[in-house]
């Protein structure tokens, strides 16, 4: 059966919930990065009754080999005379959606699903199959269990540094045992499977996550990747997330680009074809990633200071140019900063911060210096054309030392605004939207 395939470009919604929480254009640009994410959802990505808001892509991109986008994350269907392999399920709100467009290109039952890694946009969507009456076998790698068990001791932060709202169920994150699907075979370095007499290989790595795994099609030459390549700057050091992985990252997508794949099927984004653009991209994927791990390695050994290690990285040109590689979602001093926190502490080097004042009194000091917070407010102004970064500190000071100040409060909203504007990452645009949230707290 052929697939329905559009590559055109939707509508924009016209002023979204991520346009008002992160500015003007936050809601293309998470299209961009995320494909069919709405509204709702944005708020909702756990809730089994907050899908997408528009029917699922689908493309075929080998023979009987399609690439689906029920929400913001990718799917890969496998069809063979067997039956069907699915690698990963969607958030929990686009599973109907997601077996709705499974039926219309094959009526041919579900048998194998492997999850990619247990994030809450990728393996929680396969509830409305189980439900249809369908039962297949899941594998996930073995970690994929403690990563099930971290979201639900840590359902309140992740909710909190996601924005997430309750669902129907009362839960803003999954944390309940009804949550979550639980592999019926996990592995710990890779597995064969064979479905219908055709071979596929399920490998695992770390990468975003420690419980990533990938899926190789050797006769189809596809490769179903999951976040392990996702069409921007890895998101490699998630500013409020747990470690990341940038080496093992290298390693996966080095050993992607020696398997003469035609397609990758991204986690999110378009798919890469053709063995050439997909070499070029995962090589110079690994190349970015040793890059920013051999400079902050080559710092911490040479005993200098995380800000001194993160404020002396360049990017070369032809690793920071490449169009597949761009910082949309995370920056390199995130991931750098993440290498930091994999081998070093969490002391900045500065004595003063060893056991600090608190921020709020430093703030009050440097108010008082300065002559008092209307005089911060003026500096951050002035800064602000040519120092946007040192603009936001003093803007900060004069809202931490005064937050019912009317001067303050505008100061540190107007800085901030300036420095989303001009901040490319989604993970930036998320910090520098907070000062809105911060003065409407201390209006109320
Ligand atoms: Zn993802």
């Amino acid at each position: 059966m052929p697939a329905t395939s559009s590559g055109s470009a939707r509508p924009e919604e016209p002023r979204t919930a991520a346009d008002r929480h992160l500015g003007p254009g936050a809601h293309a640009l998470m299209r961009r990065n995320f494909g069919n994410i709405g509204n709702a959802q944005f708020q909702h990505v756990a809730a089994r009754e907050v899908g997408a808001p528009d029917p699922p892509e689908v493309v075929e991109v080998a023979a009987r080999t399609f690439m689906i986008q029920p929400g913001m994350a990718n799917v890969a269907l496998f069809e063979t005379d067997e039956g069907l392999l699915l690698v990963d399920a969607g958030c929990a709100g686009d599973g109907p959606a997601l077996l709705r467009a499974v039926r219309r290109v094959s009526a041919r039952p579900l048998h194998t699903v492997v999850f990619t890694h247990g994030h809450v946009d990728h393996a929680f969507g396969l509830w409305a199959f189980l439900e249809a009456g369908e039962r297949p076998r899941v594998v996930g790698h073995e970690n994929l269990l403690d990563h099930y068990a971290r979201y639900s001791r840590t359902a309140g932060l992740n909710a909190a540094i996601n924005g997430q709202r309750p669902g129907a169920n009362g839960r803003s994150w999954p944390s309940a045992p009804e949550d979550f699907v639980v592999p019926d075979i996990t592995f710990r370095d890779s597995l064969e499977l064979r479905i219908g007499g055709e071979r596929f290989v399920v490998r695992h790595a770390k990468g975003e996550t420690d419980d990533a795994a990938w899926v190789w099609a050797p006769r189809r030459r596809v490769i179903a990747a999951g976040d392990l390549v996702v069409g921007y700057l890895p998101n490699a050091g998630n500013p409020r997330k747990v470690q990341r992985y940038a080496e093992e990252w290298a390693d996966a997508a080095e050993g992607m680009a020696a398997l003469g794949a035609e397609c990758v099927i991204t986690g999110h984004g378009d798919c890469v074809r053709g063995a050439e653009a997909i070499r070029d991209e995962l090589l110079t994927m690994a190349e970015y990633l040793r890059h920013i791990v051999r400079h902050t390695l080559d710092g911490l050994n040479a005993g200098l200071r995380p800000d001194e290690i993160v404020e002396s990285l360049a990017v070369p040109d032809h690793l920071a140019a490449h169009p597949r590689l761009q910082p949309h979602y995370d920056r390199p001093e995130f991931i750098c900063r993440n290498v930091i926190r994999r081998y070093g502490g969490w002391w900045d080097g500065y004595p003063a911060n060893l056991l600090p004042s608190p921020t709020v009194t430093q703030a009050r000091e440097v108010a008082h210096l300065a002559g008092g917070v209307d005089a911060l407010a003026a500096r951050a102004r002035e800064l602000a054309d040519s120092d946007l970064r040192m603009a936001c500190h003093v803007a900060e000071w004069a809202f931490l030392a005064e937050p019912q100040s009317p001067s303050a409060q505008n100061c540190y909203v107007e800085v901030f605004d300036r420095r989303r504007e001009a901040e490319r990452s989604l993970m930036g645009k998320l910090a520098f939207s907070q000062p809105h949230q911060r003065v409407a707290a201390a209006r109320a």
